[in-house]
């Protein structure tokens, strides 16, 4: 019965959502508090306490069956005008409603603007390593997604891989920042070289090249970095933002795209977008939680429990020997392996009872995922684990 198209997905079914059902046998076993699972990037900081009461609000204050109702495919207007006021002043943009349609999270706004641009055989290129979803996306408009290959030293972007992967098919590029699964920020100074790359490859293939920012983690940001905002740097920019870990709201599927009215064709581009969202089967984002997000504009999670996780476990797992560029934002470790083969690594790690996910689900052999967006308790107490795993991987302190 099922497609051919859907068959490579019933086989590639996601290692992180297998690590997560393997750390809940486990747990079934040993106990919840035996098991320490950082396979999910399940947001675990709750959502603001203005967040509930803007629904609570919402509910008793409007009408249901406008709460509750259809409404323009791009979203209500006024939720669109209140975001697009406050990326001006954030940012110093100058967007009006128009530039904004609200999209299921992220993940439908990358659908949203791949559908809108993508013909048959067109090339996206992103760079490893990358939340692989991104390939899925592609190939559901039959695209072809192109690899920059991981630069390990720094995990910021090769710049002349890049350069060399762009070529006459080249449609779109997708970035990540802060980045899934390393945590990298890039710097005005990266953005600024990749949008000179994207100007000179647009004039030569003779066509404008889209880039697409997809920043479900913009708030999640530490020690002062600046996360630039990356339709200055280059013209021909969308942005897919989520309140997925922004508010902790991944569940609730809100976010929105941005079409500035710099991008070429913007216009067509935008209308193209709203049909997109309506032929996917969006239709449109969530009702109430756009209201939510209209009430809640200046709100974000507190960051300061991720951060904590974020220096324990970077300090801990560096002083018992493991390699990992400290993360700048996001909640993830990416942490080299001490084998060429991470799944040894992996199945090590469970021994411990300890889930990580292989590199290779984000397009990096040799590297695995640690996701710190868990409770500071469970980081203590899986702390004696990792000091086993390092001893048995032969790492020194
Ligand atoms: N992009 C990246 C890099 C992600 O890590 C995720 C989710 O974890 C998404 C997109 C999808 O986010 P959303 O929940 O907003 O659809």
């Amino acid at each position: 019965m099922i497609a051919e198209k859907m068959k490579p997905l019933l086989q590639n079914n996601s290692a992180i959502r297998m690590m997560f059902e393997e750390g809940k046998r486990l747990a079934s076993i040993y106990g919840a508090n035996q098991v320490y699972d950082f396979s999910l990037g399940n947001p675990n900081v709750p959502a603001p306490d203005s967040v509930r009461q803007a629904i609570i609000d919402i509910l008793d204050e409007e009408e249901s069956t406008l709460i509750h109702g259809y409404m323009s495919n791009a979203g209500y207007e006024d939720v669109r005008e209140t975001i697009a006021q406050s990326l001006n002043q954030r940012f110093q943009t100058s967007f009006r409603m128009e530039n904004i349609i609200m999209t299921v999270g992220a993940a439908s706004g990358l659908n949203i603007i791949l559908k809108t641009i993508l013909n048959p055989g067109d090339q996206v290129v992103t760079f490893a390593p990358y939340f692989l979803e991104y390939g899925n996306y592609v190939r559901n408009y039959d695209g072809e997604l192109v690899v920059v290959s991981p630069n390990t030293d720094s995990f910021q972007p090769d710049l002349i891989e890049f350069a060399e992967k762009i070529g006459s098919k080249t449609k779109a590029v997708i970035i990540n920042s802060p980045n899934n699964p390393t945590g990298v920020v890039y710097s005005r100074e990266t953005l600024l070289q990749l949008g000179e790359v994207l100007e000179k490859k647009s004039r030569e293939a003779g066509h404008p090249i889209l880039l697409i920012s997809d920043e479900p983690y913009r708030e999640l940001a530490y020690d002062g970095v600046e996360v630039p905002y990356v339709t200055k740097y280059y013209k021909n920019t969308v942005i897919c933002y989520s309140y997925s870990k922004s508010l902790s709201l991944p569940g609730e599927r809100i976010g929105y795209l941005v079409i500035p009215d710099s991008v070429t064709d913007a216009e067509q581009v935008t209308a193209g977008a709203v049909i997109a969202n309506r032929v996917i089967g969006c239709v449109n984002a969530p009702s109430l939680f756009q209201r939510v997000i209209q009430r809640c504009i200046n709100e974000k999670v507190n960051i300061e429990a991720y951060d904590r996780n974020r220096n324990l476990l970077y300090h801990k797992l560096t002083e018992y020997g493991f390699q990992c560029v400290k993360p700048e934002g996001a909640f993830y470790l990416f942490v080299k392996s001490p084998f060429d083969d991470e799944s040894e690594f992996c199945s090590i790690c469970k021994k411990y009872r300890v889930l990580v996910v292989p590199g290779s689900s984000f397009a990096c052999a040799g590297y695995v995922r640690i996701s710190y967006c868990v409770s500071y308790e469970q980081i203590e107490r899986s702390l004696p684990a990792f000091e086993k795993i390092a001893a048995e991987c032969g790492l020194v302190c």
